[in-house]
């Protein structure tokens, strides 16, 4: 340290580069501790039929709740897991609070969806750990789905497909998460082992002040119908871009409009009030 300081300006970027990399892996620590701590969690965020007027699925979303950084991010969490082997022990958290949930609510004919990291679906035994606790749950098939991008593909596509047609065999329906923005090739979702697309928010948000933005959503629920896939349009805020998916064909959203994610308990009294 005192070595570092004797040499000025360039000691003062060793100091702050010191605390970055010290912040980090103080944050490694921590996000070890989170489940042990309480501190991590699942929200739900309801996936709304606009033309039933009613709830018919939820998304779990993973929350970190650190008692020394505040709310972070999955975004930065879920990479950050990735790089220190805790990803396994969060994965399978997440699983277990989202079949736990469907369970209580078994019997509604809701849909319980979670995501999955192409790192996440590619260990070789987490196929296998869905289906042990999908089976220890009890759930019934199309009771729970898993998302994930188009980006899981391009890696190891005919691997990735085996994993698919495995989930689907037990009715572990399968969502292709964040659509249109990762391997965007038309002709591979033809053969696809999966059940539902969703629109990414990226062309939600440009639906409605867009003309080509408007076709783009257009062409992509045209294109799902005729392969008798669902549609689900992600990042809905406005009245005004319901209306311009719905106008599309889309009939399922998912956004703050409706509600953002929200806790177990409160996820329940929303399905109180918003479902039929
Ligand atoms: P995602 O799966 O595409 O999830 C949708 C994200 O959009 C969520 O962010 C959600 O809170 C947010 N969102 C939903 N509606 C709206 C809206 O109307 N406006 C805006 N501005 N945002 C909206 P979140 O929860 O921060 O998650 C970000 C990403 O982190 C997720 O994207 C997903 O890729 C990843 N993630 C979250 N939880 C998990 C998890 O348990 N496991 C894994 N592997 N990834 C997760
Ligand atoms: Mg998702
Ligand atoms: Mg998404
Ligand atoms: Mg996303």
């Amino acid at each position: 340290e005192a070595k570092s300081k004797s040499k000025g300006s360039y000691a003062l970027f060793n100091d702050d580069f010191g605390i970055t990399i010290d912040r980090q892996h103080q944050m490694e620590r921590e996000l070890k501790l989170s489940i042990h701590n309480n501190e991590l969690c699942c929200y739900f965020q309801p996936q709304y039929d606009y033309e039933k007027k009613s709830i018919v699925g939820f998304e779990s979303l993973a929350r970190w709740h650190s008692a020394k950084f505040g709310m972070v991010s999955p975004v930065t969490f879920i990479s950050m897991a990735e790089n220190t082997g805790f990803i396994k022990e969060l994965g399978r958290f997440v699983v277990d609070q989202t079949f736990a949930f469907a369970k209580t609510i078994q019997g509604r004919g809701i849909r319980v969806s979670f995501n999955a990291s192409p790192v996440e679906l590619l260990q070789a035994d987490y196929v296998n750990y869905v289906i042990e606790r999908f089976c220890y749950y009890g759930l019934t098939p199309g009771s729970v789905a898993i998302e994930v991008t188009e980006s899981s593909l391009i890696e190891s596509f005919d691997e990735v497909i085996k994993k698919f047609k495995i989930l689907s065999g037990y009715g572990i329906y399968v969502y292709l998460d964040d659509f249109g923005t990762g391997f965007s090739s038309l002709t591979y979702l033809k053969n696809l082992p999966i059940h539902s697309v969703k629109i990414d928010k990226s062309f939600i948000d440009e639906v409605v002040t867009d003309r080509v933005g408007r076709d783009i959503v257009d062409m992509i629920v045209r294109l799902a119908k005729r392969l008798n896939l669902e549609v689900i349009a992600e990042g809905v805020e406005t009245q005004a871009q319901i209306e311009c998916i719905y106008d599309c064909g889309c009939r399922m959203i998912q956004g703050y409009f409706i509600s953002p994610p929200v806790p177990w308990e409160r996820a329940l009294s929303l399905l109180d009030v918003m479902h039929k």
